[in-house]
Parts: structure tokens; C-alpha cells; sequence
């Protein structure tokens, strides 16, 4: 099956990256959110930031011009149903994301594949609410989603192979790489990334290294680009705990513990970057470690 159209639903940090990229490889795309201060704010970075790529000389100014001809917003699910492949991006709230589904399945054409980009709910379960579980995967994308090489792709349960191979096609378009996972708490990234993010937690709660030591340690002893903690400030801490907690309750193995540093952080609302305080302090000039 030929995709050509692509519905978002969510213009967050999310939907705005797979609006542009979708666009930029030529999807005519209807972008959706319940608020339109959202869906102005979206469409206002995606210029931006396809300013940014015409500026360095990553694409010609016809393609910006073209790819944000091809973005239409709406307030409308209605407006959405209607496209070849949908992936929601709204908020990590399975509540949100099953009643997205509920709204889109009256006037959803046949053949349409639906997806989601959740970073942690099982996609097996939001498929089983909808007509179509065989027709429905994860979508998950890497932030921000016009650097990010990577898109998991993750079968449910029911997933048929004509959709896999689809959304497949539509990865390879973007000219992205597709990792396939199982339908397992946390995929694939996530599953490896987030319990290492609570070791150095750990490492810093039972004091064997201190911010610096742990961040340094990590950048030059493994040659990661940014240090653990670090990088926990940049994903969010709250988001860190939220996949911490999927993998504790959904692999039931105490080894998924969360660091109780981790939550005394989210606790006090140091969320990292968002919130101006995590594990390194942003209101300066120069961010300082806070422990
Ligand atoms: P966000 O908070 O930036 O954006 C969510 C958007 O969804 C908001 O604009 C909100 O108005 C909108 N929304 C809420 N309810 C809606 C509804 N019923 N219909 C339409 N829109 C609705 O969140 P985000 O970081 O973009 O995350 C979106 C999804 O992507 C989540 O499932 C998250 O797990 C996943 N994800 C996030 C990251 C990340 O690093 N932030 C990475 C991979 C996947």
C-alpha cells in the first residue's frame, strides 16, 4: 500500500518534529492538536527550524516552501481520519490516547494503518480498543526528531506484515533507519537507556562519584557525547522516573527499582532543563552541578 497522506495528532515537542520531516519527504500532512496556540506554536518552529536547514545549507529554499505547503492544521479529528497513516503523539496518558482512537475510528477509511509514537504504553492494549489491531504499530521517533536517525518500530501482538512493511517504506522515505522491536515495556532504546540514566543515580545517591565525576566519567571513559546525568536533565527527570516505573511494573524484576534520588528530584519539581534545576542547576550563566 502507497502512503501519501499523514495525520499527527499532538503539534507538541514530538508532533512538530514528525510534521516536518514527514513534510520534507513529501507527505501531505494534517497536523492536530486540541489547542491551537499549540498548532501555531508548531507550525512557527517547523519554519523555524527548516529556516535553520536552508541557512546551513541541508536543503534548498523550494524544499522549506514545499514542506510547508504540504502542512494543513486542524482542531478536527475528523480532518485526520481521513489520511493513509495517522500517528498520534499527544500526551504520554493512556486515558488521552485511547479516547484519540475512539474519535478517529467512525470516519477512518479502511485501509488506514494507525500508530502511536508512546515511548512506554503497550501498543498490543491500544490496539486491542480499536477495529483494527492487525493495521495498528509503534511509531516512536528519537527527540528532536529532525536530528534523530533512529524510529523503532514496534509490532503488537497483531501487527500483519503488510503494515509493518509499510511504515517501513514510510522510514526509509525519511531517509531514517528503522530498529524493529517487540511489544515489551520500554522497546528497545528506552529499556537499555533509562536503567543506565538510575545507575548513575545510584552512583551519585551511594556518593561513589559525585555530578562531574559520574557525567566526565561516562563522556571519557566510554565516549558518550553527553554524560548520564546530563542527559537526564535534557530528557526530564519526571520522564526518566515515569519509564523507570513502566519497567519496574511491567517486568515485575526489582532490578527496575527507581533510585529514590531520581524521585526526591522529581519530587522537589528539579525536573532538569525544563524546569531550570536537575541534576546540574540552569539559572546562571554556566550550568553547576547541584550535588
Ligand atoms: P508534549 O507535551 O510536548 O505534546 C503533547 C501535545 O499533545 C500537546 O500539544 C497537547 O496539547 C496535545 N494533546 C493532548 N491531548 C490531545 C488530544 N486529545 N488530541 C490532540 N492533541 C492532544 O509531548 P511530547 O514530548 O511531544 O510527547 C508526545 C508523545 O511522544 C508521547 O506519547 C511521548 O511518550 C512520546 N515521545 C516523547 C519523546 C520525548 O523525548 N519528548 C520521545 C519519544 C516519544
Amino acid at each position: 500500500m502507497e502512503i501519501k497522506s499523514v495525520g499527527v495528532v499532538g503539534a507538541g515537542q514530538m508532533g512538530n518534529g514528525i510534521a516536518h520531516v514527514m513534510a520534507l519527504a513529501g507527505y501531505e500532512v494534517r497536523l492536530n492538536d486540541i489547542s491551537q496556540d499549540a498548532l501555531d506554536k508548531a507550525v512557527a518552529l517547523i519554519g523555524k527550524n527548516l529556516d535553520r536547514q536552508v541557512s546551513r545549507e541541508k536543503i534548498a529554499a523550494e524544499d522549506r516552501d514545499g514542506a510547508m505547503a504540504r502542512i494543513v492544521t486542524t482542531l478536527s479529528l475528523k480532518d485526520v481520519a481521513q489520511t493513509d497513516l495517522v500517528i498520534e503523539a499527544a500526551t504520554e496518558r493512556e486515558d488521552v490516547k485511547h479516547k484519540i482512537f475512539e474519535t478517529l475510528l467512525p470516519d477512518l477509511k479502511p485501509e488506514t494503518i494507525l500508530t502511536s509514537n508512546t515511548s512506554s504504553i503497550s501498543i498490543t492494549r491500544l490496539a486491542s480498543r480499536t477495529d483494527r489491531p492487525e493495521r495498528f504499530m509503534g511509531f516512536h521517533f528519537m527527540n528532536p526528531v529532525p536530528l534523530m536517525q533512529l524510529v523503532e518500530l514496534i509490532r503488537g501482538i497483531a501487527t500483519d506484515k503488510e503494515t509493518y512493511d509499510a511504515c517501513l517504506g514510510v522510514v526509509e522515505k525519511l531517509g531514517k533507519t528503522a530498529a524493529s522491536a517487540e511489544d515489551f515495556p520500554a522497546f528497545i532504546v528506552n529499556r537499555v537507556l533509562i536503567p543506565m540514566i538510575n545507575e548513575a543515580c545510584y552512583t551519585l545517591y551511594e556518593g561513589v562519584g559525585n555530578v562531574r565525576s559520574i557525567d566526565m566519567a561516562l563522556k571519557l571513559g566510554a565516549n558518550h557525547p553527553m554524560g548520564p546525568l546530563e542527559l537526564a536533565d535534557f530528557i526530564g527527570l519526571d520522564t526518566c522516573l515515569a519509564i523507570m516505573n513502566v519497567l519496574h511494573d511491567g517486568l515485575a524484576d526489582t532490578k527496575y527499582r527507581p533510585c529514590p534520588l531520581l524521585t526526591k528530584y522529581v519530587e522537589a519539581g528539579w525536573l532538569g532543563r525544563k524546569s531550570g534545576r536537575g541534576f546540574y542547576d540552569y539559572r546562571g550563566d554556566e550550568p553547576v552541578p547541584t550535588r
